[in-house]
């Protein structure tokens, strides 16, 4: 169950090098159609690949527009039907419109600090470069321990 780009709605990221959904899918799959070449849609994006498609959802969850929607299996969202979340900085809001029209909606917090406020470095020791070739040099002070061996499982 794919992405698909709905090209009513893409504004190609207002021509940007790198497009949210480029930015976002782990997999390299969205694409920027610039001269239309590709789908016949300049400007669009279009997921290039859809069977490799992890379907997880980043690149739907990202998008600006709202824009990219998801092919759902039968069984869990009939035909006709459509699952679609608009993020903000500490909600998410999931509209999911089924087949005979009927729409839910469900919003939920997905943060308790501030957007932008996290280090995720903080209270970690700052890295030493010239242990960088050392096994665990990060992680030693906080329980790391050499290999054991007898510890592995032989079969
Ligand atoms: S993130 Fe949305 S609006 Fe931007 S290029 Fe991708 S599909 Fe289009
Ligand atoms: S659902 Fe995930 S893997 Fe699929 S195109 Fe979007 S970001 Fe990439």
């Amino acid at each position: 169950m794919p992405t698909f780009v709905r090209t009513d709605k893409c504004d190609g990221c207002k021509g940007q090098d790198k497009t949210a959904c480029m930015y976002i899918c782990p997999h390299d799959l969205m694409m920027l159609d610039k001269d239309g070449s590709e789908t016949g849609h300049a400007m669009k994006a279009y997921n290039q690949e859809p069977e490799q498609c992890w379907e997880c959802y980043s690149c739907v969850k990202i998008c600006p527009q709202q824009a990219i929607e998801v092919r759902h299996y039968a069984d869990i969202v009939p035909l006709g039907g459509t699952v679609q979340p608009l993020r903000g900085t500490d909600s998410i809001m999931w509209t999911i419109k089924f087949r005979n029209g009927t729409m839910k909606r469900f919003k939920f917090p997905i943060r308790t600090t501030p957007e932008g406020s996290i280090d995720p470095y903080a209270g970690k020791p700052a890295a030493d470069m010239a242990k960088i070739e050392d096994i665990g040099f990060f992680n030693q002070e906080n329980g790391f321990r050499a290999g054991d061996r007898s510890e592995l499982i032989n079969l």
